[in-house]
């Protein structure tokens, strides 16, 4: 994106609620961006009708969101630019970009602009203070991974149903304004507000419920309407979720990047990256200390600590979301978890490597209950039936575990044998 172009429109599909508060960084920075409507049914449609056909699920709901929108009275391709994130990774994300330039270019959007932001050109363009820019990215995104874990901490144990989906959507209205005011302090106030109305909130936590950890492709774990809301339909089905964070990939970036520098000996690469994950780890703190009080699992393990996790089975410099998914689900059930849950687009390169793994891991986790799920395009995963036999068998490891707990004095006899997350 050049200079001249900044006066454009930048159009952000919504992936998940994080992409409010990118936008809301960019509007900060003087930059107009729109967050698009959530994919619908009619969106899926119009991606399928002009993609191949052979592309992951998440590119046909990106293609339809943004071709609705430039359908609509009053489009203007030639002032427009669409957000489309890329990457240098094997999976086919990378080339996203350049199938949606092939479609804008047919309907005739081919004065529509994309721009692909990544590490490497550090958001130039999209602002004069590219670095100040992409801290209020992260603040933002940050403060919405905090946001769902509280949701996902209180929704199954509210006692008045809805309530904490309302506290929800009235506190991530507030995290995108403290993020458009700019400044890391307004977003923490809008973080503490949050921590009070959630912890406010009646719950009954007498029946522990098994604790599930979702692990998958990044887009499906975010987009209800891509899952079929699938975090609410395992608390419909007696668990509680807990969900890989969108802020473990970006430090799982800095993570590769500075892998790399280091084996090219790249020293000033090197420094630079690792002086960007030092600020977002310490703004990290800044912001889960505003919350932390009013969450049971507040922390998580290093990036560093999940590739560890995952070397007795695979070289972590592979990459792909399938490093962080092994890595977090091993993770999950050393801490007592009951249950993984791994969830994939058809064809997904990345899940079928987990899926594939995921026999070998179990058997060194005592059988961890463990269920991958493929969600095609238009739906039919049939999660429902195996959704209850999964959490049957999580129940059931949850008791086994517990009771042993309570015949060990070492263990605690609680309802997971937590720290998680810690
Ligand atoms: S992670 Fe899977 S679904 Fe996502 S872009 Fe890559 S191959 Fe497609």
């Amino acid at each position: 994106m050049s200079t001249t172009t900044r006066r454009k429109t930048v159009f952000i599909p919504r992936m998940c609620d994080h992409a409010l508060t990118v936008g809301a960084a960019m509007r900060a920075q003087g930059t107009r961006a729109e967050v698009l409507p959530p994919p619908d049914d009619e969106t899926l449609g119009i991606g399928l009708n002009l993609c191949a056909g052979r592309e992951c699920s998440p590119c046909f709901t990106c293609t339809g969101d943004i071709i609705r929108r430039a359908r609509q009275p009053g489009f203007d391709p030639a002032t427009s630019v669409l957000l489309m994130p890329t990457t240098a990774g094997p999976c086919r994300f990378g080339q996203y970009s350049t199938l949606l330039r092939n479609v804008l270019d047919e309907q005739g959007l081919g004065d529509m602009e994309i721009a692909s932001p990544s590490g490497e050109n550090s958001y130039r363009g999209f602002s004069d203070h590219p670095g100040k820019l992409r801290a209020l990215m992260w603040e933002g995104v940050v403060a919405v991974d905090l946001l769902q874990k509280l949701l996902h901490e209180y929704r199954p144990y509210e006692g008045d149903a809805g309530s904490a989906d309302r506290v929800y959507a009235r506190h991530l209205d507030l995290v995108v304004e403290a993020t458009e005011a700019g400044g890391e302090a307004h977003t923490v106030k809008s973080l503490r507000d949050a921590a009070t109305a959630f912890a406010a909130l009646p719950v009954d936590r007498s029946e522990p419920r098994p604790l599930i950890g979702l692990v998958g492709e990044i887009y499906l774990r975010f987009n209800t309407y891509s899952n079929q809301d699938v975090v609410r339909q395992v608390e419909n089905a007696g668990g509680e979720v807990t969900v890989a964070t969108l802020m473990e990939w970006l430090y799982f970036t800095n993570w590769q990047a500075k892998r790399l520098a280091s084996s090219r000996g790249a020293h000033t690469e090197f420094l630079k990256v690792s002086l960007v994950d030092l600020y977002q780890q310490r703004a990290e703190h800044r912001l889960l200390n505003a919350v932390a009080h009013a969450l049971r699992y507040p922390h998580e393990a290093s990036v560093a600590q999940l590739m560890s996790n995952i070397r007795p089975y695979y070289e972590p410099m592979l990459g792909t979301e399938a490093v962080l998914s092994m890595g977090r689900a091993i993770e999950y059930a050393r801490n007592g978890l009951s249950g993984i849950l791994n969830i994939m687009p058809f064809s997904c390169m990345p899940g079928i490597i987990v899926a594939g793994m995921a026999p070998q891991i179990r058997a060194d986790l005592d059988n961890v209950p463990w269920l991958d799920v493929i969600y095609a395009a238009q739906g039919g995963t049939n999660i429902q039936t195996r959704l209850e036999a999964f959490m049957h068998q999580a129940h059931q490891f949850q008791r086994r575990r517990s009771a042993q707990a309570s015949r060990n004095s070492h263990d605690r006899p609680a309802e997971h044998s937590l720290s998680p997350l810690t």
